[in-house]
């Protein structure tokens, strides 16, 4: 074994998590989802949310038979929604074609909605044993840092020589300890502002004794991402609000919204209007200004499809997170 897998592994032993939600009794399908939940979500985010999908879905066979609303409601407010299809989906493919049971093979994993490299070897390495590495945010960030890797992350040939020298890494045994041990190692100790202090691997690591860890990864310079407004109205009647549920493609798809209007909407008369302050929604590729308005009306009826949800419902609705943000005034 190498020093960097074996000082890893020693302090993982120590130091690094061992009471996870995710780490009792490990399966596959528990692994699975921690680390769909995870990308994109911190831990101590993700902790609670994961309790209530496993407790609503204790089997990939009780998720495959769910409802997409259902999960939908059980993925609420973690955002990023597109995993929460991914996974029922994949799911579905488990149970139809592998009799429920979890291929603990790469090349199967990542023919899965959802799963990449990393989120494959994770699963191979964790529940299986598997000698593979990882490159999730933190296991890259302690890698580079490792050998002074100050190039730009995203390019082809940097990838390529980070899957190499992860690979490198991996000892022959212990893989599951290691994998825990390089993302605990990222989150804890190698942080934005790295702790090298207290780094099982300092002896060896090349940006510490060499570099500057803080700098890397290099920061890729991002173009400005493009504005948009519109208008979220929820129009009141007695104490329930009208919903609607959004096509299947576009931006917060097959959620529950309450109706989206480019421009600002005409106002009934004798309607009362309540103006709530404008969000500013960041997505991956542009930024929405929201401004929110409660229309109450004094009848039920309303030219669109969707439906009338008492107040106290909002909270169990599949909301995209942002609507999630402006409901806490209404509940
Ligand atoms: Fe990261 Fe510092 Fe450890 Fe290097 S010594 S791996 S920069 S925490």
């Amino acid at each position: 074994m190498n020093t960097f897998s074996t000082d890893l592994i020693n302090w993982q032993k120590k130091y690094g998590r061992h009471d996870l939600p995710w780490q009792k009794n490990i399966h596959a399908y528990s692994v699975w989802v921690s680390e769909i939940m995870l990308q994109q979500t911190q831990v101590a985010t993700v902790i609670n949310y994961y309790q209530r999908f496993i407790q609503r879905f204790p089997t990939v066979l009780d998720l495959a038979n769910a409802d997409e609303d259902s999960v939908f409601t059980h993925w609420a407010g973690l955002g990023y929604y597109q995993r929460a299809r991914n996974l029922h989906r994949t799911s579905k493919i488990i149970v139809r074609q592998y009799d429920g049971i979890f291929p603990l093979c790469p090349d199967a994993l990542v023919a899965l909605p959802g799963i990449g490299k990393s989120t494959a070897h994770a699963i191979c390495s964790i529940v299986g044993g598997h000698a593979l590495p990882i490159l999730d945010a933190n296991a890259k960030r302690v890698i580079m840092r490792y050998h002074n890797m100050t190039e730009d992350p995203s390019s082809a040939a940097i990838k390529k020589t980070l899957w190499d020298l992860a690979q490198q890494h991996v000892p022959q045994q212990n893989c599951r300890q290691y994998t825990q041990g390089i993302m605990d190692l990222g989150a804890q100790v190698c942080t934005k502002k790295p702790h090298c202090d207290i780094c099982p691997v300092q002896s060896g690591c090349k940006a510490h004794h060499f570099g500057d860890p803080e700098k890397i990864p290099l920061k890729q310079k991002r173009p400005k991402k493009p504005e948009r407004f519109c208008y979220l109205v929820w129009y009141q009647y007695d104490d329930a609000f009208f919903m609607q549920k959004r096509p299947e493609k576009g931006i917060w798809a097959n959620l529950w919204c309450p109706i989206e209007y480019t421009s600002r909407p005409n106002v009934p008369n004798a309607a009362k209007l309540v103006e709530l302050p404008q969000l500013k929604h960041i997505f991956t590729h542009f930024i929405l200004y929201i401004s929110p308005m409660i229309i109450q009306v004094g009848h039920q009826s309303i030219d669109y499809m969707g439906k009338w949800v008492p107040r106290e419902a909002l909270q169990t609705l599949a909301v995209p997170a942002a609507v999630k943000k402006i409901q806490r005034h209404l509940i």
